[in-house]
């Protein structure tokens, strides 16, 4: 049985992260979603219970064949990768502005163990252009947020920023 992970901030989960998700489908028997608790100096928005719902919620609805968990880290990457018995680390790649942090994170993560694979899929044209950072910023600023998160995720975001 194949196992890949999906690590990621996922501060909300975006249709773009929904698709790298649903593409994994053809590349591995189970997926772990594994949503970094804390990930760097940033305060994320939501709070790791509040991204691990909405993500899992989001994945009901798509349907999928293989078998998708969403869980918490709080863990270096890679040795959490090997204590799940992790094949493959999924990544999505957008524009040039990802490829030197990716670089340099799947570099490192070889050295620290070369048995486990980064594998970087492609942004749909359509996605490539959706991240977090600016999800939160066009809704803080009351801009329509429809085209890149679910239903869920905007309602979620919208009692954010109307507390
Ligand atoms: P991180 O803080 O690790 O970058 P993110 O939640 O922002 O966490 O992203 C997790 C992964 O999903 C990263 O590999 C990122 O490049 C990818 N990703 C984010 N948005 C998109 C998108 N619109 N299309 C494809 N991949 C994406």
């Amino acid at each position: 049985m194949k196992i890949g992970m999906y690590p990621g901030t996922f501060d909300p989960v975006t249709v773009g992260h929904l698709d790298i998700i649903k593409r994994s489908e053809k590349l591995v028997d189970k997926l772990i979603v594994a949503i970094a608790e804390h990930p760097g100096p940033k305060e994320p928005l939501f709070s790791i219970a509040d991204r691990v719902k909405l993500v899992q919620d989001d994945v009901a609805a798509l349907g999928l064949k293989i078998e998708i968990e969403v869980t918490g880290f709080d863990d270096l990457l890679i040795h959490y990768a090997e204590q799940r018995n992790v094949s493959m680390i999924l990544r999505g790649l957008r524009a040039v502005s990802d490829f030197d942090y990716e670089f340099q994170m799947t570099g490192m993560n070889y050295q620290l163990n070369p048995d486990i694979q980064t594998v970087f899929l492609m942004s749909q044209d359509r996605y490539q252009f959706i991240s977090s950072r600016f999800v939160k910023e066009i809704c803080r600023l009351g801009g329509n947020i429809e085209k890149f998160v679910t239903p869920g995720v905007k309602e979620a975001l919208h009692k954010k920023f109307t507390k």
